[in-house]
């Protein structure tokens, strides 16, 4: 029986980790069905984590976490996790292979992805002018012009805060009406550096070897063509959260999930099942930024040490 599994080796699981092994548990895995890392080793640039001045790609500055958590006595088992159920008092951990291993506390640190919208130039574009993070990147486009593609709350919350840093900032949405919140909405309509650009679709990001270079852009509504010239842009069409581990064979998920399919946790990030914690980017409120991430594993781990000591 595993004292702590930990699902996901993300900046949340590799920190959770790290505070687990470090403040003594002594059988610790780590089910990550990949190389550990996460979202974050597909970015080329990152340099928003407190304490590190040296700009790095996503892959590089990911690569001492997990050397640090091994020192310390966390095992790494590349597996996927297919459901985590709660039998008595213990955890079953259940994998794609069919295997299953016990665990009397877990921590589901399994993140998410931003959805593509796979318009032509997305792919070859990604992170050369196109993103899906604007706390993470729109300081590469100060005082330049960028697009953002949407219309719920993300693309127009995060279009008012790229017209902050931006020289100006065209939001693109496919439907003249909005998802987003009408204070929200009247928010971004009261700032002079965003033009709204609705019923538009992108036909095509264009870019030469310097990355994005404009949009070749289509009203949707009478037909007509447009080209504009920007020089990033933001995809926000919203966000897959990786909560399918928590899903029974009857289709209920094991804890408290929300309308978004995120965890619902307090600040201790446990859930509402004794001894499941959940941590990083598929939690309820996630500011879906690696630090955050990495804080979310620690106070998992400090809670899973916690609950482990009280159920001796
Ligand atoms: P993730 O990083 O998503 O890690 C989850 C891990 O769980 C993955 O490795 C996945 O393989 C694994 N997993 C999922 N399901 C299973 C399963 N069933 N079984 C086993 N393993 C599983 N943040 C910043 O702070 N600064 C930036 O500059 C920045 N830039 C970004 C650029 C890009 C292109 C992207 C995509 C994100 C960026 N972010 C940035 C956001 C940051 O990457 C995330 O907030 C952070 O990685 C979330 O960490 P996490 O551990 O919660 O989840
Ligand atoms: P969302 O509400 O699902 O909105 C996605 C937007 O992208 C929609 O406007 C949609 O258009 C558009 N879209 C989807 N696929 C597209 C495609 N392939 N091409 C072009 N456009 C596409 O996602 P979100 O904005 O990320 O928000 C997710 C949830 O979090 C929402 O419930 C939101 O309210 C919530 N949220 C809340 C806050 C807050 O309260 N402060 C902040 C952020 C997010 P259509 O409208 O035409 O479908």
């Amino acid at each position: 029986m595993l004292d702590l599994a930990i699902i996901g080796g993300g900046p949340a699981g590799l920190s959770a980790g790290l505070y687990a092994t470090r403040g003594g548990l002594k059988n610790v895995v780590m089910f990550e069905k990949g190389m550990p890392g996460g979202q974050i080793t597909s970015s080329s640039e990152m340099e928003n984590y407190p304490g590190v001045s040296e700009v790095k790609s996503g892959f590089d500055f990911m690569m001492p976490w997990q050397e640090q958590c091994f020192r310390f006595g966390l095992k790494h088992e590349m597996k996927e996790v297919l459901r985590v159920k709660k039998i008595g008092e213990h955890f079953s951990i259940i994998f794609s292979d069919g295997s299953e291993e016990q665990a009397k506390a877990v921590i589901v640190a399994t993140g998410g992805s931003p959805k593509r919208s796979g318009v032509k130039g997305e792919d070859t574009f990604w992170g050369k002018g196109v993103s899906s993070c604007a706390t993470c990147d729109g300081f590469f486009y100060k005082d330049k012009e960028v697009a953002v593609l949407g219309g719920g709350d993300t693309a127009v919350e995060e279009s008012i805060y790229l017209a902050k840093i931006c020289s100006k900032v065209t939001l693109i949405h496919r439907r003249d009406a909005f998802r987003a919140s009408p204070i929200t909405l009247e928010r971004a309509k009261n700032e002079p550096k965003i033009e709204f650009l609705t019923p538009y679709g992108i036909d095509e990001i264009c870019g030469d070897d310097s990355g994005v270079t404009g949009l070749k852009l289509k009203n949707l509504q009478d037909g007509s063509a447009k080209e504009i010239n920007i020089a990033g842009i933001f995809v926000l069409i919203g966000y897959n959260v990786n909560n399918s581990v928590f899903m029974q064979e009857d289709g209920t998920p094991l804890c408290e999930i929300n309308e978004y399919g995120q965890a619902v946790v307090n600040l201790k990030m446990e859930t509402n099942i004794p001894g499941l914690f959940a941590a990083g980017d598929l939690r309820k409120d996630a500011s879906k930024q690696v630090v955050c991430a990495a804080a979310d594993g620690a106070t998992a781990a400090l809670g899973a040490i916690e609950y482990i000591e009280h159920h001796k």
